[in-house]
């Protein structure tokens, strides 16, 4: 399905990108649509009588078994109204088509940043492309953080029953949902940060309409466009499978997301952590530049992507096994984390409230923190 030829995609790249001002400030960006996808992504007609009027819409959430992702809705980035009505229709969507915006990488994890990028793309799919709104359902930063696209695709989400129709993916609109994730993914691979959430919004859609794993797909794979890049494109069979693990209750799910401005005990925890590795951190359980600084110097240090955000990739290399007779600061992390005192001294006091946790969540009890019980350490409710 790779048609356009990468000269063609050139041309249209560069006679499409542009910059804006919103807010004051300018914002060079090309999302992907702009880049390739004009004529193979926008409004296409819907028969009014599949469409749910908004006062109709069902409001059941059904349970899920995975978590609910953190969303941001259209009113937190301050999104303009629709120019027309969104259309919410009355049946699943039966798949997921990944994207990638191929605006730059930026470096920038704030949720500001994030906003400012949902507000971006919403301006140049109507103002630009003259769509009702955003063109995908759902889109994620760089630094992590999901946000609704379209209005109205939350709420539909939600229900589990019915379909916000996006513009995303020509001819799948009606049955597919988009994700767009910030960047370019022809080279490099996204940001830790940006894949948990990926797996966590494709796990949570999956559960909800019961769409099978097998069709997470990529926009190549509907369109001719290279999106989402050769190197997410190839990042596939592996969402599909950790989406899967996630759905299955498996490891996908069992590592919590840090990052600044988090303020709470496995902040602390972490940071306990930092120093043990040596890196020089406040323990103060604050998510602050500095514990940023000292988590990106980890990261590079240890062949990670130096997001500065903590999550599965990183939890993996910055714990340590801790046991009765250890003395550090590892072992201060695992008593924050059982709400025992942080004196560091791993004695029969807390191997018995390890014990106690390895019990409760049905893992082997024998005292020894290694990286089961660190993830069920940090997955404690704060
Ligand atoms: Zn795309």
């Amino acid at each position: 399905m790779k048609s356009m030829s990468r000269r063609a995609f050139g041309k249209l790249a560069l006679g499409l990108g542009t910059s804006v001002l919103i807010g004051g400030v300018e914002l060079r960006f090309l999302p992907h649509a702009l880049a390739a996808d004009t004529a193979i992504g926008g409004e296409e007609p819907v028969p009014t009588d599949r469409v749910v009027p908004i006062d109709d819409a069902p409001h059941a959430v059904a349970p899920t078994a995975v978590n609910t992702p953190a969303i941001a809705g259209t009113s937190a980035w301050g999104a303009r109204a629709a120019t027309e009505p969104v259309q919410v229709i009355n049946s699943k969507p039966t798949g997921i088509v990944v994207h990638n915006t191929q605006s730059g990488n930026s470096t920038d994890y704030s949720l500001g940043h994030a906003y400012e990028l949902a507000r971006s793309i919403q301006y140049s799919h109507i103002y630009e492309r003259g769509w009702i709104d955003t063109g995908q359902q759902f889109t994620i930063s760089r630094g992590g953080y999901i946000l609704e696209g379209r209005h109205r695709s939350l709420e539909a989400l939600s229900s589990g029953t019915t379909h916000c129709v996006g513009a995303h993916t020509h001819n799948y609109n009606t049955t597919h949902l988009g994700i767009e994730c910030e960047g370019s993914y022809g080279s490099i691979t996204p940001p830790n940060a940006l894949y948990n959430q990926l797996v966590a919004l494709c796990a949570y859609m999956c559960e909800k309409y019961g769409i099978s794993t097998s069709e997470i797909k990529g926009h190549r794979d509907f369109n001719a466009t290279d999106c989402p890049g050769d190197a997410l494109y190839a990042m596939l069979p592996q969402l599909r499978r950790d989406v899967q693990a996630a759905l299955d209750g498996g490891p996908a799910q069992t590592w919590p997301l840090l990052r600044e401005g988090d303020w709470n005990r496995r902040v602390t925890a972490a940071e306990y952590l930092l120093r043990h590795r040596g890196y020089s951190v406040k323990v103060d359980g604050l998510f602050d530049a500095q514990t940023t600084s000292a988590t990106q110097a980890f990261q590079s240090a240890n062949g990670l992507t130096a997001d500065g955000v903590i999550g599965a990739a990183t939890f993996t290399k910055l714990i340590t096994t801790v046991r009765k007779g250890d003395n550090n600061n590892a072992v201060r992390a695992i008593q924050t984390l059982l709400q025992i005192t942080a004196d560091g001294i791993f004695g029969s006091g807390t191997e018995a409230s390890v014990k106690q946790l390895q019990q409760s969540k049905g893992l082997t009890v024998d005292g020894i923190v290694g990286p089961n019980t660190w993830q069920a350490a940090f997955n404690l409710p704060l």
